[in-house]
């Protein structure tokens, strides 16, 4: 499912709000071992006409499953993004000008064709951009016992005495890993 906005509607109503509340599949969003988008994704946008441009802008929110960097437990949260794109009409007779300067400083300007503004990747883009590369459970997370694999939240009195330990935690490790990645999904490796 495509979500629109239609620019000649813009141009007769000076703005369009746009608000939707769409499965991840419709931005074509995937689940990744470490990080899954949970529930539905919502946005509340509002497109306006801005110089012969058209601005969009809002705010979009989901939730999403993480996995701890240190601790590898998964944990849900909500995150919230700004939504802020520029649309400008493709213009296909024009031939690429040289360095050309864009009057919006280092924004994307987004080019659209027809009467129709298409924003399922932007929104896509944006999903994907807030979910962090590296994420804590918690500011004061243990993490794991770097010899057993020991989550040290749930034992911060845990301490390792053999060293015949190496096999536990590879164990501990690759158990976490087939639950995330079964977690749903086939998932994409
Ligand atoms: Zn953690
Ligand atoms: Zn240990």
């Amino acid at each position: 499912m495509l979500i629109k906005v239609n620019v000649r509607e813009i141009e007769a109503h000076k703005e369009i709000r746009v608000n939707f509340f769409e499965e991840k599949g419709v931005f074509d969003i995937e689940d990744r071992h470490l990080a899954m988008v949970k529930g539905k994704i919502s946005g509340d946008l509002v497109f306006s006409e801005a110089r012969g441009a058209v601005l969009g802008k809002g705010k979009i929110s989901y939730r999403a499953r993480i996995v701890c960097s240190r601790c590898l437990e998964p944990k849900e949260i909500t995150i919230e993004r700004d939504f802020y794109r520029i649309y400008e009409p493709k213009i296909e007779w024009q031939e690429p000008q040289e360095e050309e300067e864009l009057s919006y400083g280092d924004l994307d300007v987004t080019e659209y064709k027809g009467e129709d503004i298409i924003i399922n990747n932007d929104v896509r883009d944006e999903v994907l951009l807030g979910i962090p590369e590296f994420f804590f459970c918690s500011v004061d997370c243990r993490g794991l016992c770097a010899k057993c694999g020991e989550n040290l939240n749930k034992h911060p009195r845990h301490s390792c005495k053999g060293n015949d330990i190496e096999e536990g935690w590879k164990k501990e490790l690759q158990e976490k890993y087939r639950e995330i990645k079964g977690g749903k999904d086939n998932g994409s490796s």
